[in-house]
């Protein structure tokens, strides 16, 4: 077993707003720093740091915008998301709770903050991620998996100071919940201080960490909070020690090599399927939703 080299640690972008509901550093695709395919399948990752909502009677939030060729994947760490789309899909996305929205051929969507939440607000921190799907699932129809808590896979440390909670894939014989269409890893690494944990990913795939709370040592290398943590290829074990009480999202994934052609909420392989994808919006082909 060799250790996987850390390639880099990156601090977390200056924040950007999406509508008004999302403070986001985006560290996918990340302004040309890692490209388009260093992570692939995970095609973008935005993440809300902590952040505190004041109350409001008007729900912030993202408004009906179309999307096709790939998943959403969103993690709530703390406050809740509704969701409202054109396939007739809703939900609610509680702390702790994943939803994974396969996009495929295409669907409307809005994405805001949950009406009681709002209300009372409060702090907010949450996890999106665009997951490419490979060329011949990008037309599939749509669908829409909840991943409540109690649905995870839930691997605990020997000596029951911590746990890994499984979303996608399989961590040390623990399976998680989410159907993925490619080979993918996703976990929450729940740790108290002191813990150590060694987790293996195949050396082929792409992987990173992303500290959500607290402070470790990766292989010996200590990581602050919001920090990105991208691995080599060169080996398939990563060491964790917690130095406090953390949480991490580990992410894993076998490359889709093919070419990509994105453009706003669409993710083709050619460009000419991004102007179909235009022109299908345009005509109403991507259903209905009202705002
Ligand atoms: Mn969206």
């Amino acid at each position: 077993m060799a250790i996987k080299t850390i390639e880099k640690v990156l601090a977390p972008p200056a924040p950007h707003m999406v509508g008004d509901g999302f403070r986001v550093h985006s560290f996918l695709p990340g302004d040309g720093r890692l490209g388009k395919q260093r992570m692939s399948p995970f095609f973008m990752l935005d993440y809300n740091s902590l952040v505190e909502f004041p109350p409001t009677d008007t729900p912030r939030g993202v408004g009906v915008h179309p999307h096709r060729g790939f998943e959403t994947v969103t993690i709530a760490y703390k406050g809740r998301i509704a969701h409202h789309d054109s396939a007739g899909h809703h939900g609610v996305i509680g702390e702790g709770e994943v939803q994974w929205m396969t996009a495929a051929s295409g669907l409307l969507h809005k994405e805001y903050h949950e009406e009681s939440f709002s209300k009372q607000g409060g702090p907010f921190q949450m996890v999106q991620l665009w997951v490419n799907l490979p060329a011949k699932h990008k037309m599939d129809p749509p669908a829409y998996q909840e991943i409540t808590h109690s649905m995870m896979g839930r691997y605990t440390l020997p000596d029951q100071n911590g746990i890994v909670e499984v979303i996608a894939g399989n961590c040390k014989g623990v399976a998680g919940p989410a159907r993925t269409f490619t080979p993918i890893e996703m976990y929450n690494l729940k740790l108290q201080a002191g813990a150590v944990l060694q987790l293996d990913f195949p050396a082929s795939h792409n992987t990173a960490f992303l500290m959500i709370e607290g402070t470790a040592e990766i292989n010996g290398t200590a990581i602050e909070p919001d920090h990105f943590v991208l691995f080599q290829h060169d080996g398939d074990t990563i060491q964790v020690r917690a130095t406090t009480e953390v949480v991490i999202l580990a992410l894993s994934g076998e490359p889709i090599h093919e070419p990509i052609a994105a453009y706003g909420p669409f993710l083709m392989n050619q460009w000419s399927e991004i102007e179909q994808a235009i022109q299908d919006f345009n005509t109403g082909k991507f259903g209905v939703l009202a705002d």
